[in-house]
């Protein structure tokens, strides 16, 4: 073995009803002086909640998803004439996006400390990836600054996400982790964080879907959307992000169902010229093969199958493969030619099933 594995520096606070509790006890930790919260007005009530025990300076309400630069402007704005300390972020992937795009460098905050509340299974809060939207085109970037200094998870707040959006937030997730196998910069560390990632989804995402109150499966959902994460930041982006990370852009389509879509077509393409990886994604889903694990997963599931129920149009295949092509990552385990891109992008668009 020869390997590099960075771990990033963060505290992890995991415990369900204990949302207000722990976010107290990272607040007063950190001394912090002037507050601020973001959260949308859906979320507000949820937020006031778990805020209870802390002043808050400052409440942020306008939050956008893939963080349009006006809007960051806006908060970066309110925050620096509100002198915030910290930043505190209650909601999904969107939210904690724009408390990143605060703490980023050049900000007039920029590494004021985040703490992230995460209220779906997008994973961003683990992670020192950034997103900010310019006219309709999405630029990324990583900075050690963004990545929130501490997370609280409590499953109980997740208990309002619809069975859909669980649905399709946790395959998210569980597309870090099969991501995660053959990132750029995949060690045997990610690998064993990204299998029992997988193996806690595929047990908990039956468990929220049959009963999305219940803690037992939210519980374990979010654990492994946490193991997800930190696999997915280290590893870094394999095709199947590339892939999402295009057709988001181009067609504004809803991120963590284009994940739910997308999936079984890259892990169908990759999977044979990664025979070690494919085994250890089976062995996690217990399965035969890991296209027939997460084939039966989404089958149990009912997990949104076209990316033209999304609103792609046909004609953005043509459009997108071009795009795709120049973003394959060095090292991915299938060569991939036009003809391949084609073929999957025409499979997701319309909802055929990749060959298991
Ligand atoms: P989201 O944050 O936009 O949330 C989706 C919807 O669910 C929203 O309407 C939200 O209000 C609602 N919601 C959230 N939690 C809820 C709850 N507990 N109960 C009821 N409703 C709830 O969607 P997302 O998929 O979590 O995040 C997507 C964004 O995050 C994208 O912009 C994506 O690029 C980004 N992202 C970034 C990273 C990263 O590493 N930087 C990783 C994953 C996702």
């Amino acid at each position: 073995m020869d390997f590099v594995h960075d771990s990033l520096r963060q505290r992890i606070r995991f415990g369900s009803h204990r949302a207000a509790e722990n976010l107290a006890a990272e607040v007063a930790g950190r001394s912090a002086r002037r507050v601020m919260v973001i959260a949308t007005e859906g979320q507000r009530a949820t937020a006031e909640r778990i805020t209870a025990g802390i002043d808050v300076a400052l409440w942020h309400s306008e939050v956008v998803m893939h963080v349009p630069v006006e809007v960051a402007r806006r908060a970066r704005d309110a925050a620096a004439d509100a002198g915030v300390d910290l930043v505190v972020g209650i909601g999904g992937g969107s939210t904690t996006g724009l408390a990143k795009a605060l703490a980023m460098s050049g900000s007039p905050v920029a590494g004021v400390p985040v703490v992230a509340v995460p209220t779906t299974y997008a994973g961003s809060e683990v992670t020192t990836v950034w997103g900010l939207t310019d006219g309709g085109t999405k630029t990324t970037g990583t900075d050690d600054a963004v990545l929130p200094a501490a997370v609280v998870y409590d499953a109980a707040l997740h208990t309002s996400l619809p069975a859909d959006l669980s649905v399709a937030s946790g395959l998210n997730a569980l597309a870090h982790c099969v991501d995660a196998m053959w990132g750029p910069r995949v060690d045997p560390v990610d690998q064993v964080l990204a299998g029992e990632g997988i193996a806690a989804l595929a047990a908990g995402l039956p468990a929220v879907l049959a009963d999305p109150a219940g803690l037992a499966g939210r519980e374990r959902t979010l654990y492994g959307a946490y193991l997800a994460g930190v696999a997915f930041a280290s590893a870094g982006s394999g095709l199947h992000h590339k892939v999402c990370h295009v057709l988001g852009g181009m067609f504004d389509l809803p991120h963590a169902q284009t994940h739910a879509v997308v999936l079984p077509h890259v892990l169908a393409l990759n999977a044979p010229h990664a025979p070690d990886a494919a085994a250890r994604i089976a062995r996690s889903f217990g399965a035969g093969t890991a296209t027939a694990g997460l084939h039966e997963l989404r089958r149990r599931l009912g997990a949104p199958r076209a990316l033209r129920d999304l609103g792609m149009p046909e004609a953005g295949i043509a459009r997108a493969v071009p795009a795709v092509l120049a973003a394959v990552p060095p090292g991915n385990p299938a060569p991939v030619t036009e003809h391949d891109v084609t073929a999957l992008l025409r499979a997701a668009w319309a909802g055929t099933e990749p060959a298991r």
